[in-house]
């Protein structure tokens, strides 16, 4: 057993570069990880936070980690949001979020699986190439019925018949949750509204399969490749999100894979760029007093802070307050890293933790350029019955721009849906 426990752990670190190896030593005990982790504020076990998950790996590599050990390692590694606060603030400057990701691939690659609820999502995304598990006809549907009930200018047209100089993928959540696909169509009608000549992908717009990659999938690298050469094949020269997971996966995740990753645009930058180039023209007020929530993949991980708050602003009468913890230090909603797949009800209870912070701003609203956060930070205003709201940004920059493209008529349009909480 102990021999078999050394081998597996050998087999582990093989897959660590020699940075992580090392990094794994240099660890200095000091604990400040511990003071800023948002899920080790709701569950205080070590093996939560950043040092306690170094300090079992280390045992697991040289086979020293009791099967009692083992079993809350493997609770720490997924019960992590990868959020990279601990990388911000750890004086080692450990790279965290990379050595949680490259961790669980390397326990995946020894035959030690994710969680049940990340395998049920992993295969959905690899079986279907979407994380909703519908069929990749309905995903360009959002543009056809958005044109049929009057929010487009014109029918965003398919790559396939009419390439332009910029793609806007729209990502899965968007695509294909009905109540969601109002980001897809806003973002779609202030493009047009700026001159911005652009198509989509419909049918042959794949996931992007950020989550493969968070969650240690060993197919990530040869699907990102794939993905890449149908992007080249097709000559994108820019490609637009609207989402901060697609924005980390396209942009940060197919980084060392793909040159063409340079290519990839948050939204919020062209936003930004429109409106400092008189394109996009904000007209009408809109009397609000908001806070902005940076979504871990847009902020701490891509340094871009300043577009979305630039944006907000821009608009006329909005006032923008910011939360305690924001920019490199905003806490967060605790969507990503498949912390909400492995277990919901921590999730809920970090983003609970982030909407009272929203809520100490006085704030009537808190913003968010991420359909993802969106969604999370809804299930922390359920979690804590707040009546802040949660807007994505482009409702606050559709409201100056065209009000009539509001979410409440897409919603009515579309299907009736509110969102509702999974
Ligand atoms: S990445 Fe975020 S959730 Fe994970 S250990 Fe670090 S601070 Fe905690
Ligand atoms: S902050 Fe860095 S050095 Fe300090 S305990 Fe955490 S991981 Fe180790």
């Amino acid at each position: 057993m102990a021999r078999h426990r050394k081998i597996q752990g050998e087999e582990i670190a093989r897959n660590l570069n020699r940075r992580q190896l090392i990094e794994l030593e240099a660890c200095a005990r000091c604990g400040e990880c511990t003071n800023w982790c948002p899920v080790y504020a709701q569950d205080k076990r070590e093996c939560i936070s950043a040092r306690g998950k170094l300090a079992m790996l280390r045992s697991m590599l040289d086979g020293s980690l009791t099967a009692e050990e083992r079993t809350e390692f493997l609770q720490g590694l997924y019960q992590c949001s990868a959020c990279g606060q601990c990388h911000i603030v750890c004086p080692v400057r450990i790279n965290t979020p990379e050595l949680w990701e490259q961790a669980r691939y390397a326990l995946v690659s020894a035959g030690i699986p994710q969680p049940e609820g990340q395998v049920k999502q992993l295969t959905t995304i690899k079986g279907f190439n979407n994380s909703y598990g519908k069929p990749q006809e309905e995903r360009g549907l959002w543009a056809k019925n958005a044109w049929d009930a009057g929010f487009l200018k014109s029918l965003v047209p398919l790559w396939s018949e009419r390439p332009s100089s910029v793609l806007y993928f729209a990502g899965c959540t968007a695509s294909f949750d009905p109540a969601m696909q109002f980001v897809a169509v806003q973002t779609a009608r202030l493009l047009q509204e700026a001159g911005v000549e652009f198509s989509i992908l419909g049918s042959d717009e794949p996931c992007c399969i950020g989550k493969l990659r968070r969650m240690g999938d060993p197919a990530f690298t040869e699907e990102a490749q794939n993905r890449a050469r149908q992007f080249d094949n097709s000559g994108v020269r820019t490609i637009i999100v609207s989402c901060a997971g697609c924005y980390k996966g396209l942009h940060s995740d197919y980084h060392s894979l793909w040159p063409g990753a340079q290519k990839v645009l948050h939204v919020t930058q062209l936003y930004e760029q429109l409106l400092h180039d008189g394109l996009l023209r904000v007209q009408q007020e809109v009397p609000l007093v908001v806070t902005y929530h940076d979504p871990c993949h847009l902020g701490r991980h891509n340094r871009i802070y300043d577009p979305p708050r630039n944006v907000l602003q821009a608009v006329p009468a909005l006032k923008l307050v910011e939360m305690a913890r924001h920019r490199a230090f905003s806490a967060c909603c605790g969507m990503g890293g498949g912390l909400k797949a492995a277990n919901p009800e921590l999730q809920h209870k970090v983003s609970a933790s982030r909407i009272r912070e929203a809520e100490a701003t006085g704030a009537q609203a808190v913003v968010t350029p991420c359909q993802t956060c969106y969604l999370g930070l809804l299930h922390g205003v359920e979690e804590t019955s707040s009546s802040l709201k949660v807007y994505h940004l482009n409702e606050m920059l559709i409201r100056s721009v065209c009000p009539e493209v509001s979410r409440e008529a897409i919603d009515a349009a579309f299907s009736g849906d509110q969102v509702k909480l999974k």
